[in-house]
């Protein structure tokens, strides 16, 4: 039997996200259970999103956790380069040879003959999808457009009927129409390979035997399966976990909580213990016990005990859990040991003494004075919250809309944090000092602290966010119909 290996395949687009550790922490487990590899593979062929910053946060991340992989970009390996931008021309070489093979073509609709054709779908209540128009095109004009150097997609080929039929490790077989499956583009037009073209070649050229992932890959797996058949390769067995969801059962995502691993570090949980909260995710020991260390989850790993029913991410939870570690766990040289690991060290005071030292007169002034830094969600009332200026309806509604905006701020520096709440400040034409007067507030817990801009930067996004949602839930919350007419009011800004 072939050596088991899996792998974890993120893309560095953004902050490492819970659901990356979620579903590597099950790779790994699945693959060590069975004396298996565990990899780790970057995806960043999608090069306008992806940055070196969240590359690297990702595996800090990852590291920080616990969770090991024998082959990776930072470790190298036999099938390396591990990050698909470094993998030269290995699949356009696979692309040409779907094309030569029939199975794959190219494809020179203008980026407004697409439009035009989902406008004219979408008038005509019509599926949207690619109509294959570049099948129609015969070889001759084929040549004659390469010829003019026009530019051009590879696109594969797709039945029109029928139903593609595929198997699951928890769902058994999965049926998906394959008028539901469209063409999909390959090769993109500057020569990069898209994510399914990508991630299928390393999945064979990596030795990967099993794949499990987020639920939300499952309509891809027929067009992944096809092309394991067009190349004539066996594919990996595939498993879909599910995916992490809200406590009100809406998908994790950061606008209801803290998505980011870098978070859940800055509030102080306890690797081991987020670890084993990850592992509770969907997954149960044969004996039911909340608390259990990664090894002991390895020994007891069993795929087939994964219930597909959303599981329910939960920070009062977690935090009971991390309490049972931190005092089930730590003797007090320990605890001391790890709060000094956490915050109580130069890496993490370095960027707070400069903004403290012109305060401090002596150093029994500086806990005071930066104890926010250390803290998670702050202990205010509706009254320390109250506006000279602003009705606390106001000060709700630009709490939350800069919140919006935050959410979708990528570099999270103080200029720009700084931009976005003057500039909705101004947008709902109040004074940016009276908005700032109450973030101050929000996020450092006093009127007249060190710069609340900086302090967000030092803070973090998710930190920073999670300290508004709360100020915005003190004032009232937003109730669902709020959100929606306000939502509408935020777009059309
Ligand atoms: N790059 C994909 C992601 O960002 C990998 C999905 C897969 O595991 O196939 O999650």
């Amino acid at each position: 039997m072939t050596a088991i290996r899996t792998r974890i395949a993120p893309s560095p687009t953004g902050d490492p996200h819970l659901g990356t550790a979620y579903i590597a922490l099950f790779n790994l487990a699945f693959a060590r259970q069975h004396g298996g590899e565990f990899i780790l593979r970057i995806e960043d062929t999608d090069q306008e999103r992806s940055t070196p910053e969240s590359e690297k946060a990702i595996l800090d991340s990852l590291r920080w956790l616990g969770i090991e992989w024998s082959e990776g970009p930072d470790v190298g390996g036999p099938h390396g380069p591990y990050r698909q931008s470094e993998r030269g021309s290995i699949y356009k070489d696979y692309a040409d040879q779907l094309v030569n093979n029939g199975h794959a073509f190219y494809c020179f609709a203008t980026s407004e003959e697409l439009n035009d054709l989902r406008r004219h779908q979408t008038e005509n209540k019509l599926p949207i999808g690619y109509d294959g128009r570049g099948l129609a095109l015969s070889p001759t004009q084929v040549q004659q457009h390469l010829d003019d150097g026009i530019p051009h997609v590879v696109r594969m080929k797709i039945p029109r009927e029928g139903m593609c039929v595929f198997q699951d490790m928890l769902r058994g077989s999965i049926e998906i129409e394959w008028a539901q499956v469209d063409m999909q583009v390959l090769l993109k037009a500057d020569g990069m390979p898209t994510y399914h073209l990508a991630n299928v070649v390393d999945d064979h050229l990596m030795g990967i035997t099993h794949v499990l992932r987020g639920e939300e890959w499952i309509n891809s797996a027929p067009k992944h399966q096809l092309l394991y058949q067009y190349f004539g390769w066996d594919m990996p067995e595939l498993c879909h976990l599910p995916l992490l969801r809200n406590p009100d059962k809406s998908k994790l995502s950061k606008r209801k909580n803290p998505t980011s691993i870098m978070y859940y570090q800055r509030m102080g949980y306890l690797p081991e213990a987020l670890l084993n909260y990850l592992g509770r995710m969907g997954w149960s020991m044969p004996d039911e016990r909340e608390k259990f260390s990664l090894a002991e989850m390895v020994a007891n790993f069993d795929v087939n005990r994964v219930s597909l029913g959303g599981p329910i991410f939960d920070q009062d939870k977690l935090s009971w859990l991390n309490g049972l570690w931190i005092r089930e766990n730590l003797n007090d040289a320990e605890f001391i040991q790890r709060m000094q690991t956490w915050a109580i060290n130069n890496n993490f005071l370095a960027p707070i003494v400069p903004l403290i030292k012109p305060r401090v007169d002596k150093f029994s002034d500086v806990l005071p004075l930066a104890g926010f830094f250390l803290s998670g969600m702050l202990d205010l009332t509706q009254d320390e919250l109250a506006n000279k200026k602003l009705e606390p309806e106001q000060v709700r509604k630009a709490l939350q809309f800069t919140l919006w905006r935050l959410e979708a701020l990528r570099h999270w520096q103080k200029d720009d944090i700084f931009a976005i709440c003057k500039g909705m400040a101004e947008t709902l034409e109040i004074k940016p000092k009276d908005l700032f007067a109450t973030l101050f507030v929000v996020i450092t817990g006093t009127a007249n602290s060190v710069s609340v801009f900086d302090a967000m930067q030092i803070l973090g996004p998710d930190m920073s966010r999670a300290r508004i949602r709360h100020a915005v839930d003190l004032l009232g919350g937003v109730s669902k119909k709020e959100a929606k007419r306000w939502d509408k009011e935020y777009q059309a800004l």
